[in-house]
């Protein structure tokens, strides 16, 4: 949000009461930064936008999924205006035939002493769109745009008579502002639609797909490891104590990823260690792990074996006693 640019469209606006548009556009800002639900971020918005406008009532439409017209999702304000039902029902009946505009638009009313804005807010398509030329027609751009997801309707009763007479010059200043508004508003509504209509199966989805991209960074790990401990194939290090640490240093950076080496007799994964032997000063390096019938070592050579790095088996059911 470019919040001084904003400030400066919205500073024209006629001043309500000891509203300050920086402060508010403040807020704005924190209120987008925040991660409250699409409801309650629609319902502070709204707070904002009524100040700043220094309108009467405001609220937010949207289309749901059930119905094809734009249904009033949020409202403020509402009830202190001083209109019969008849009236609020022309209010509605104005959003609904303004709604559907590409650009935000304004109505005087000459039946109510009333003011009104739209702004239709549109779906991803739109925002993705280049920036719109001034020379594209406006029926070209109405057939690109596939109807409004939403709008905001915002109600100025706080007018003056001869407001009708001159609507087009507050209009000049109203239209922009809610314009910019919108644009900055628009991309922090749809990430919260986008998230509050996330379904369990797609959450479940985007698990699956992050499980995947682990499986394949722990792959990569195995085989680096593999690779760098292959390296070291026929190697012995002159001492049993010296074997020792260095059958210690790769226990612990097996054991740190799930890892083990494989036995190349049995297959199953195991543990190297070394052992002492009477012929081979520096010790003998043995696979040692559980089978079926219990610990078993295999191996035997004095120099390091070609190591295949798998996985960590299942932690061994424990038996009584054991
Ligand atoms: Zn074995």
């Amino acid at each position: 949000m470019n919040h001084a640019a904003l400030v400066e469209t919205l500073r024209p606006l006629p001043r309500v009461g000891r509203v300050r548009i920086a402060a508010q556009i403040d807020r704005l800002r924190r209120i987008c930064d925040d991660t409250q639900p699409l409801e309650t971020f629609l319902e502070e918005v709204l707070d904002v936008l009524r100040r700043v406008f220094g309108a009467a009532a405001a609220s937010v439409w949207f289309r749901t999924s059930e119905a094809s017209t734009l249904q009033p999702a949020s409202r403020i304000g509402f009830d202190s205006l001083a209109f019969s039902a008849a009236e609020l029902a022309s209010l509605d009946e104005a959003v609904l035939a303004l709604c559907d505009a590409s650009e935000p638009l304004a109505e005087c009313f000459e039946e109510l002493p009333a003011a009104m804005l739209v702004g239709p807010i549109h779906g991803p398509r739109d925002s993705t769109r280049p920036s719109e030329s001034p020379e594209m027609s406006e029926t070209a751009r109405t057939s690109e745009t596939p109807g409004a997801v939403g709008a905001f309707q915002l109600v100025i009763t706080d007018i003056q008579p001869s407001w009708g007479d001159d609507w087009d010059q507050h209009s000049s200043i109203y239209l922009p502002a809610l314009r910019s508004v919108l644009v900055a508003l628009q991309p922090e509504m749809l990430r919260r639609m986008r998230v509050s209509h996330l379904s369990i199966s797609e959450a479940h989805q985007g698990l699956e797909r992050l499980g995947q991209q682990i499986h394949g960074i722990q792959r990569s790990i195995r085989l680096a490891i593999e690779h760098h401990l292959q390296q070291h194939a026929g190697a012995t290090f002159g001492s049993f104590d010296e074997n020792l640490q260095f059958l210690r240093s790769i226990h612990q950076l097996l054991d740190a990823h799930g890892l083990r080496v494989r036995c190349p007799e049995c297959g199953h994964p195991a543990i190297l260690r070394c052992a002492r032997n009477a012929s081979v000063r520096a010790g003998v390096f043995m696979f040692d792990h559980y089978l079926p019938s219990g610990r078993t070592f295999h191996g035997g050579g004095a120099v390091l074996p070609t190591l295949r790095v798998v996985a960590k088996p299942e932690r061994r059911k424990s038996t009584p006693g054991g």
